[in-house]
């Protein structure tokens, strides 16, 4: 089968994040439903995160693609991981990863977590609070930690600002006990937002890095690195309003590089820098192959008559995200085929298991028939993980990896 999308796109070599060919031909080929990893474009797209950031240490956060065969082929290629608890360190030991690559990146763990990590070998691990350093003091003595500083969050899809990281004032005061417990006071770390569409959030991050490192510098508290955590954008998402969102990478790159150059520049420490992508390495390199449940039309109370095209996925086995965002779709049976807007929404009873906005209607092709294929691209981040085990017994979607010699396991 030849795609529409081949044909609606000009051909050119596409960039290391665009839909492979790879993808599109796996998509193609798939008879069922099934998520698709396209193992050498997330090589390529990690290759040119080196390329953008180099000398800088990467650690997938795993949870945005807990896929063994993504590990494994990360850490060949000497990634680390960000895991976020003991059972993200197993899974990340058994694909492969080296210990010394790990660090526990989740600054919300029981003492029991933290005992786990340490007989697993953790020797790093993200704190925020007193209570939290002085618990990884003894249960996982003499280890390494790294303060995770606030942020606002603005700029990013999801900001994550309120439920981690401490203030300025609080962080001198955790490294400065963190040392007097007999740890190692390591580093500092931000997370400015999933999906943060400004170089202006890496550039405040950077303003409040550097403050708090001249403070530690005054007490004599000398840090080995900084870690920027995750937050680089996919690129291939659209917004709610199915507009592209089209993130200022460049932008990004340049501030990120400008502001490790500047930090490491302040007196008294000797920084290396980690980041901790997820999404940006794994989004668009991952595809749903899904099939069309339902389109139909139903007048509303106002009146006014409504399509909606129904998938055989959403929310809940795959597509999470649809909240805040729009997975493309491509129809491959259809090309150019008359279209009607409708909201597009998964399977399940619930109604958050739709695209979220009034004004966020979809162009989809008017005579589509239950059992269509529908393609929906850019869903490699958060899907597995997200995947419930069956809500309304609409189960999780089988996964296949493909690699340069076709598809795999
Ligand atoms: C989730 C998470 C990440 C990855 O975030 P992305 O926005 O997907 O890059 C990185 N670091 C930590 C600590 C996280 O919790």
């Amino acid at each position: 089968m030849t795609t529409t999308h081949e044909r609606e796109q000009p051909h050119h070599t596409p960039a290391p994040w665009q839909d492979g060919a790879r993808l599109l031909d796996a998509l193609a080929a798939a008879p069922e439903d099934r998520i698709i990893f396209d193992l050498p474009g997330i090589e390529e797209g990690y290759e040119a995160l080196l390329r953008e950031l180099p000398g800088v240490a990467v650690r997938f956060a795993m949870k945005a693609c807990p896929v063994d065969e993504v590990l494994t082929l990360l850490a060949r290629r000497g990634c680390g991981v960000d895991a976020a608890g003991p059972a993200e360190v197993e899974q990340a030991l058994r694909a492969g990863v080296p210990i010394e690559r790990m660090h526990y990146g989740n600054t919300v763990k029981s003492d029991r977590n933290i005992a786990d990590a340490f007989r697993l070998g953790i020797r790093d691990f993200a704190t925020d609070s007193l209570e939290d350093v002085r618990a990884v003091a003894v249960h996982a003595p003499g280890s390494r930690v790294f303060c995770r500083l606030a942020t606002t969050g603005e700029g990013a899809l999801w900001g994550l600002s309120n439920k981690y990281g401490c203030s300025p004032e609080d962080a001198v005061a955790i490294l400065e006990t963190a040392r007097d417990l007999g740890l190692t006071p390591a580093g500092l770390s931000v997370h400015v937002g999933s999906q943060q569409m400004t170089a202006d959030a890496w550039q405040g991050a950077f303003d409040r890095i550097a403050d708090v490192l001249t403070a530690l510098a005054a007490r004599g508290i000398r840090l080995d690195h900084v870690n920027l955590g995750g937050g680089l954008p996919a690129r291939g998402y659209h917004d709610k309003h199915g507009r592209p969102l089209d993130p200022p990478m460049d932008k990004i790159f340049t501030v990120i590089r400008e502001g490790m150059a500047r930090l490491g520049a302040i007196p008294g420490h000797r920084l290396g820098f980690v980041v901790e992508p997820g999404r940006h390495l794994v989004a668009d390199h991952g595809a749903i192959r899904a099939h069309v449940s339902r389109l139909s039309a139903r007048g509303r109370p106002d009146g006014e008559r409504r399509h909606w095209l129904y998938l055989s996925c959403g929310k809940f086995n795959g597509l999470y995200e649809m909240d805040q965002l729009q997975y493309r779709l491509v129809f491959p049976t259809h090309p150019g085929a008359p279209s009607v807007s409708a909201v597009v929404a998964g399977p399940t009873c619930d109604s958050d298991d739709a695209y979220s906005h009034e004004d966020g209607l979809v162009q989809v092709p008017a005579d589509l028939a239950s059992g269509d294929p529908v393609w929906v691209l850019s869903c490699g981040a958060y899907a597995t993980s997200y995947m419930t085990q069956g809500f309304n017994g609409f189960g999780p979607l089988p996964y296949v990896c493909v690699d340069d010699r076709g598809e795999g396991a």
